[in-house]
């Protein structure tokens, strides 16, 4: 799986891509990431990315021409599942998109700035926009980050543990269970004793108990669309 950055701040993702589990999927062949720098499709010898909206107000507006020859030239390169649009006007990012995602080939992550982009762009070579969240950032590098990151961990061999993200919250529509390591007992406070049982159905009933109780006391949204 390819996945490709278009932003105007490459510093500004390069250093989240080169730590921990990214890194080891990166670096275990799993993914790749590449990072693209709109500047170097900027036109002129300014190297022009945006330009004042026409109409007028506050704010600039990321220039068409500089994006198409960018999506243009990574499409002679590779061909894409999906090119997404960062912004806070599209679908809000869950679980569930982030597993159809992980199953997919390559795709293309544009982030935005100033204004956003020029519409046209969407109508025509976006397939998918996506939202972290109901507030502005002032450029889609962190949500890009935020998607890359939820994609490759579901990534078969991009965690230790490949089971792991499985039992993590939101796969099953539950928040995780509370979790424990050693030691047992620290200054009086101690670990529930079932977990040091051995006795693993238990453990699974229990953590399942757990699981539930979680979800119902904190986010009964998600409960009732367990039931
Ligand atoms: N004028 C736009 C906001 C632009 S913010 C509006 O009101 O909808 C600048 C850029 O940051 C956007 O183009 C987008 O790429 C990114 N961005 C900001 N908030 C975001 C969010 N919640 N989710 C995804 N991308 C976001």
């Amino acid at each position: 799986m390819q996945i490709d950055i278009i932003t105007a701040l490459p510093g500004l993702i390069e250093g989240f891509f080169a730590h921990s589990i990214v890194k080891r999927a990166r670096e275990g062949g799993k993914v790749s990431v590449n990072i693209i720098d709109l500047r170097d499709y900027g036109i002129g010898k300014s190297r022009q990315i945006d330009d004042y909206a026409f109409g007028g107000g506050a704010g600039m507006v990321m220039m068409i021409e500089p994006l198409v020859n960018c999506i243009e030239d990574l499409k002679s390169k590779a061909d894409y599942d999906e090119i997404i649009y960062m912004t806070p006007d599209g679908d809000v990012f869950d679980q569930r998109t982030a597993n159809k995602l992980s199953l997919s080939g390559n795709i293309m992550i544009i982030c935005g700035h100033y204004k956003g982009i020029d519409e046209r762009v969407r109508e025509k070579y976006i397939t998918k926009e996506i939202s972290i969240g109901d507030y502005v950032l002032s450029g889609g590098e962190i949500p890009a980050a935020v998607i890359t990151d939820a994609i490759i961990r579901l990534i078969p061999g991009a965690m230790n543990d490949e089971t792991s993200a499985l039992t993590d919250s939101f796969q099953d529509s539950l928040l995780a269970p509370p979790v424990y390591t050693r030691p047992a007992e620290y200054k009086g406070l101690k670990v529930p004793e079932i977990l040091l049982s051995g006795n693993f159905k238990k453990i699974e009933d229990w953590r399942t108990e757990k699981a539930i109780e979680r979800t119902k006391e904190r986010r009964p949204d998600l409960w009732k669309k367990t039931l």
